[in-house]
């Protein structure tokens, strides 16, 4: 049994039963240790200590699980004999394990990832359900047209039918509701799914198909590898019977990702990273621009694709906002997510990730760079986690790399700006285009901004909203494809032209 700082939440004894296994790959319905016998440990981020091992999948075990994937597809009722009425139901029963379970998977997430159990029980398991939720709906609405072409006797109409085995390939910032944006589409669609949790948090998908075995989906339908990428990830990616990749994490690795694609040409969906621009000007409505702005970039520790990193200010109110938001920041609580007294965010994933951002602080710095608060490792209590105080830069350039460049961590770059006509070309000079944010209380200028953002997302006196319904994505190398909504089953279905010649 592990055992866990004092000021620890008492864990939910399945949580704890849970802890104590030995986790193996879930396989075509099965639980099958990894070939090799290897396993690897998942760290708690905020103390650096060894929470369970699990199987580290290599490509042998790649291989079985696409086979059967494959089979379960192919084969399988799920696809070929189950009506969209009978995916449906199933998808709604295992949403509503998810939520019966739900305190289970908050407190994996949160000991894995580090981030406040609140958070998990109130934002990503809640999220997570209504996700699946919302795409348990589509099953019976996914449907094809009949096209009047202008051939005398011809019937033509077409079909969504399903992609075939996905590899969903997924961060660690979210664990849990990550793997919901893309297994819930893959299966309201019909297809066969292998999800590849991070190394870093695979415990919450593993705990996932424990619910997809209860609720009783078809062996093989959804399969769970955990592993590294450079192993799993690649052989999944390289594997000639995979049909889709859809996968969300840093440009670097949706490279590899895209180049590994080419051996059949498999479809590759992509959510991508972001330098989010924040546009704040001087006739918004002050206070809720500075509550707004802070929590755009330390939201979630600053991990998120989204995170308004790159803070644009109106030169009249830059330094009333700037004062604003440092007072907003010092109030934040860092700690473990899983203290009795809860924080308001946690850690950051991983000491690489903790170097990582100090690195960029360290440059930051180099360059002229000033912290109006922040900038530091925190010490004391938290010297073994990965805990960084949310820093505050001004003095920075738009061409410095901590302006340009994603840090994926507590850190934003406030800069001001003179003449409201050139900060589009500022908020747009990046190879992002995640998400953008303005702040105005004039409707005119926001819908300017609105059109004239290359972004996916745009966010008007708000930031982070999300939703099942409204598709998400990115322009530029934000990504390919829009997840959420209906957009993203067309990322889950191919479409079939069927001709009849009805003269014939
Ligand atoms: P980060 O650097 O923030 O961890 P990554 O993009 O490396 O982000 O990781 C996101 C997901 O991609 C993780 O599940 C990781 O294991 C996986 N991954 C990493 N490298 C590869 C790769 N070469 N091929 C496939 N998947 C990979
Ligand atoms: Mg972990």
């Amino acid at each position: 049994m592990i055992t866990l700082p004092e000021k620890y939440i008492p864990l939910n004894p399945d949580v704890e039963n849970f802890l104590a296994q030995t986790h193996k790959l879930y396989i075509g319905g099965e639980w099958l240790p990894a070939q090799s016998g290897k396993t690897f440990p998942t760290i708690d981020p905020s103390t650096g200590r060894e929470l369970t091992q699990v199987a580290s999948a290599e490509s042998a075990d790649v291989d079985v699980a696409v086979t059967a994937a494959r089979r379960a597809f192919d084969e399988g009722p799920w696809r070929n004999r189950m009506t969209a009425a009978e995916r449906s139901k199933l998808i709604w029963r295992l949403a509503d394990l998810i939520e019966a379970h739900g305190e289970i998977l908050a407190q994996l997430d949160s000991l894995d990832n580090g981030k406040p159990l609140n958070t998990t029980r109130t934002d990503d398991v809640p999220l997570s359900v209504d996700h699946f939720r919302y795409y348990a709906g589509w099953p019976t609405k996914i449907e094809g047209a009949t096209i009047p072409v202008n051939t005398p006797g011809m019937f033509n109409y077409t079909v969504r039918e399903p992609v075939g085995v996905c590899g969903l390939i997924v961060p660690w910032n979210y664990p849990l509701l990550m793997a919901a944006w893309k297994i819930a589409p893959a299966l309201a669609a019909g297809n066969c799914i292998i999800l590849k949790p991070a190394e870093q948090t695979p415990l919450s998908a593993l705990y996932l198909a424990q619910l997809f075995e209860e609720a009783g989906f078809p062996p093989g339908v959804f399969n769970v590898l955990t592993g590294f990428g450079h192993t799993t990830g690649a052989a999944l990616t390289e594997h000639l019977r995979v049909d889709k990749i859809g996968f969300t994490g840093s440009v670097e690795t949706a490279k590899h990702i895209i180049k590994a694609s080419v051996s059949n040409l498999k479809r590759v969906t992509l959510e991508l990273g972001g330098k989010s621009p924040n546009i704040i000007f001087a006739d918004a409505d002050i206070e809720n621009a500075i509550v707004g702005a802070t929590w755009a970039i330390f939201g979630n520790n600053g991990q998120s694709c989204t995170a308004g990193s790159r803070l644009y200010i109106e030169r009249p109110i830059y330094e009333r906002v700037l004062q604003g938001m440092a007072d907003e920041a010092r109030k934040i609580k860092v700690g473990p997510g899983m203290y009795t007294e809860q924080p308001d965010i946690g850690p950051v994933i991983s000491r690489e990730q903790l170097d990582k951002v100090l690195g960029y602080v360290d440059e930051g710095y180099a360059v002229g760079g000033q912290t109006v608060t922040g900038g530091k490792r925190m010490g004391g209590e938290y010297t073994e986690g990965y805990f960084i105080e949310p820093t505050i830069f001004t003095q920075v350039d738009d061409g410095a790399r901590i302006a340009r460049e994603e840090i994926f961590g507590p850190v934003v770059c406030a800069m001001p700006f003179d003449d409201p006509d050139e900060i589009v070309k500022r908020a747009n000079a990046t190879e992002y285009g995640l998400a953008a944010g303005v702040w105005t209380r004039d409707l005119a200028r926001a819908h300017r901004m609105a059109a004239a953002l290359q972004a996916g997302t745009v966010w008007i006196n708000t930031w982070g909203d999300t939703d099942a319904a409204s598709p998400f994505g990115g322009y530029k190398q934000s990504g390919h494809g829009r997840e959420m909504g209906k957009e993203a089953l067309d990322l889950y279905t191919e479409v079939k032209s069927v001709w009849i010649n009805t003269d014939g």
